[in-house]
């Protein structure tokens, strides 16, 4: 049953992109462009469109004429989703994605954890979605398309060699029998694990290469199954492996398995060594349905990264920049993050409103991200697969041990789904009353969303949240929306736009317009931000608070957004100033 590899998914067709090649003269792109993306996968695509929300143009170079093939990401974070959001690019993923927010592991044939992932009625999105990666490029490629105005993407398009100076990046492109040289100001490596540009420059990435190998196997088969992650250790279908198993779209499941020392990777994913190892396994879950193999590969956790992702004219996200073990599901999710955290720097610096210095933040973020990530990560990669005879005894233990003390069953799944904060960069600044507030949501630190109303419809905070900074103003007695609108519009230096959000218990007697007023009804963000009235919030066009106060003018909005953006201070005195 299901013995031959078909790569056919259901429901799914393959666009085929014809070769673009831009007019050439003498062999030359006669346009020198300010942004080129070197790689059409999900990194790349996003940042795309990230830096067309921003209104950067860029060219997109990617070498295949279609979405990638194969058993690659199905997890998307709800981070990852409100990132997608701001991009134009969701609809797509919430009729496709399958949401879950639950999981169960076994141990031999005893269940020994059930997880539930923090999630609250009132959240926006799920905690987790999936959705296999040739839908996820898919989607994003068709949003791409409607902005081909400021996306140019050119497929079959392949960099064969770049040279870059202080100034810019000369390219050396083909598409088939053509080849061409282009120019650049900035060029972002989003060509993934294996990068021709990271390798170029001559870059080494620094951390772990694991040892075990883990075979991946995506099958059709119709079960009426919820989705949630399951996983079981050392199974009596499979003894020694560990099996995990996820539902995605169109009655496509997931099964990840690790492959003993003495197996041939190559070997263990032809189809006729695949089949007896699934078929075991819902032998063992009981399930007598038909069954089709869609496609089987190997896969071994790496946890890699650059040390800088900034090089000059050059700029690495995504896999070209760092890699996370898959089974902590921060892959493409850790890729979606760095192209949000990039745009606006990158946009800002492409448009003269901040200096070059203002990406080194992307950088040191990322990477902290990434070490965070990895810490986390190793933990999961550990259990899934003990590195040594003495990890396996422990983890043996724990498992044997957890079905009977729930406290050790939070070891089996360390998995983290929060949101990391950007604790130590320096755009988070320190206002005079930033000691006075109590709560999580120092600098640093992702505005979480909430439910609002505004304009008499339910919505979220999130979707207030600008792509430009964003000022979150809890108004008090005398601050009318004219005093605040005129403060953050006086706060605005070298063309950096400012939106306002103006939080309020309730409408009535407010004299101010409705598209930025949101009604917080229960008080919940007044709480979660500590706010009194007066209190202001100045937030990233990526969503993290960089500075606080109790009561904030013009000038003090002014003040930090020079330092952030890295610009020198306007002479003249700026602002109308909120009272304070
Ligand atoms: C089995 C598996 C499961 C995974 N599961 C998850 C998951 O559940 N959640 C998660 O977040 N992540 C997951 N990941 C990780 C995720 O797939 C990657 O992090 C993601 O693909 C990285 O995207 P990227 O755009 O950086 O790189 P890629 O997806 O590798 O895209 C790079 C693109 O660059 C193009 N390219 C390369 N070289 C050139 C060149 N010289 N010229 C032009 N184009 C070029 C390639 O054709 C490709 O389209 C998983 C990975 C694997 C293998």
């Amino acid at each position: 049953m299901g013995l031959e590899m078909t790569g056919e998914i259901p429901n799914f067709t393959y666009r085929l992109h014809e070769a673009a090649v831009p007019p050439l003269t003498a062999g030359r792109d006669g346009t020198r462009h300010s942004v080129v993306i070197a790689g059409g996968g999900p990194v790349g695509l996003g940042l795309a469109l990230a830096l067309a929300r921003q209104g950067v143009a860029s060219v997109v170079i990617e070498a295949d004429d279609t979405v990638c093939k194969g058993s690659r990401a199905i997890c998307l974070s709800r981070r990852s989703l409100e990132i997608l959001d701001h991009l134009g690019a969701l609809d797509g993923f919430l009729s496709k994605g399958l949401g879950w927010t639950t999981g169960r592991s076994f141990y031999r044939e005893t269940e020994v954890l059930r997880f539930d992932m923090p999630h609250a009625a009132s959240d926006r999105f799920l905690p987790m979605t999936n959705i296999p990666q040739y839908w996820i490029e898919e989607f994003l490629v068709e949003a791409a398309e409607k902005h081909a105005d400021l996306i140019d993407l050119r497929w079959q398009t392949k960099l064969e060699r770049m040279e870059a100076d202080a100034h810019g990046v000369r390219l050396d492109l083909s598409t088939g029998a053509t080849r061409y040289t282009a120019e650049t100001d900035w060029l972002v490596a989003c060509d993934g694990a294996r990068s021709k540009i990271r390798q170029d420059l001559g870059l080494r990435m620094n951390g772990t290469a694991y040892e075990g190998r883990y075979v991946i196997v995506d099958v059709e088969v119709d079960l009426p199954w919820p989705t949630e992650r399951l996983a079981w250790f050392d199974p009596p279908s499979n003894p020694g492996r560990t099996m995990l198993m996820h539902r995605q779209p169109d009655n496509v499941w997931r099964l990840d398995y690790q492959l003993h020392d003495d197996e041939d990777a190559e070997e263990m994913t032809r189809p006729e060594r695949v089949l007896p190892v699934v078929e075991a396994h819902f032998r063992m879950l009981k399930i007598d349905k038909p069954w089709r193999l869609v496609w089987a590969s190997t896969y071994r956790a790496s946890a890699l990264s650059l040390d800088d992702y900034v090089h000059g004219r050059v700029i690495f996200a995504g896999d070209a920049a760092h890699l996370v073990p898959i089974f902590g599901v921060r892959g493409l999710n850790s890729g979606f993050e760095d192209v949000f955290n990039l745009a606006w720097k990158l946009a800002a610096v492409v448009e003269g409103r901040a200096a070059p210095e203002l990406l080194s933040s992307y950088s040191r973020e990322r990477h902290d991200a990434w070490a965070t990530n990895v810490s986390h990560a190793m933990k999961s990669t550990e259990f899934m697969a003990p590195p040594s005879r003495g990890f396996e005894l422990m983890r043996d233990a724990v498992l044997s041990l957890a079905a009977r003390h729930q406290s050790l069953s939070t070891l089996i799944n360390p998995r983290q789904s929060s949101v990391l904060p950007y604790d130590d960069t320096a755009l988070n600044l320190t206002s005079p009353d930033e000691h006075s507030f109590s709560g999580p949501l120092r600098p640093g630190v992702l505005v979480p969303d909430f439910p609002v109303e505004c304009g008499g419809r339910p919505q979220f905070l999130s979707q207030h949240l600008a792509d430009s900074f964003t000022a979150i103003v809890f108004p008090g007695e005398g601050l009318s929306a004219e005093h605040a609108a005129a403060a953050v519009a006086a706060a605005q230096v070298t063309g950096m736009p400012i939106a306002l959000a103006i939080v309020v218990p309730r409408t009535d007697g407010a004299a101010m317009g409705p598209s930025n007023l949101l009604v917080d009804a229960a008080g919940r963000i007044r709480k979660a931000f500590d706010a009194d009235p007066f209190a202001v919030y100045l937030v990233r066009p990526d969503g993290y608070v960089c500075c606080r106060w109790r009561r904030a003018s013009g000038n003090d909005i002014a003040a930090a957004l020079h330092e952030i953006l890295g610009v020198p201070a306007a002479a003249d005195g700026i602002g109308a100033g909120v009272p304070s």
